[in-house]
């Protein structure tokens, strides 16, 4: 689906600055926050400002068509909202990884009462590169 039909699915006007905030999102693979976002795009959208970037991604998300990524620092980092998966946190390089979680597991066996809108997973510790790191250091 072209992005101005996903935006418009969700009830969203796609505007300029929307689309290409969207589109960074989905080719960003690295969870990007409002700053990041901001760096960059801002040389293509020369109007654009960091309150008009997090008006956006806070609109995204109330619209449920990205999330927001709750990190250990608080900060928050941007996701879209397609596929529900985990986050992995390097407390070394910060980080930030998805864990793909079992796509048959019916999370609703647990709460079979209640209705599950949302589920976010945050697994922490030191990622592969920084351990090859620090083992590489301790044998030097
Ligand atoms: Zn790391
Ligand atoms: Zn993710």
């Amino acid at each position: 689906m072209p992005n101005d039909a996903v935006l418009k699915a969700h009830g969203i006007k796609p505007s300029l600055t929307r689309m290409m905030i969207f589109e960074y999102l989905k080719t960003a693979q690295k969870h990007p926050n409002v700053d990041e976002i901001y760096q960059a795009l801002q040389s293509r959208i020369p109007t654009l400002s960091k309150t008009t970037v997090y008006n956006t991604l806070h609109l995204f998300t109330e619209k449920s068509i990205a999330r927001a990524v709750m990190l250990k620092d608080q900060e928050n980092r941007y996701d879209l909202a397609a596929h529900p998966h985990a986050h992995f946190q390097c407390l070394h390089c910060n980080e930030v990884f998805d864990v793909a979680m079992m796509p048959d597991f019916d999370l609703n066996q647990l709460m079979p009462n209640h209705e599950i809108q949302d589920v976010s997973v945050l697994i922490s510790g030191v990622c592969e590169t920084c351990k090859a790191k620090e083992a590489a250091q301790k044998s030097s």
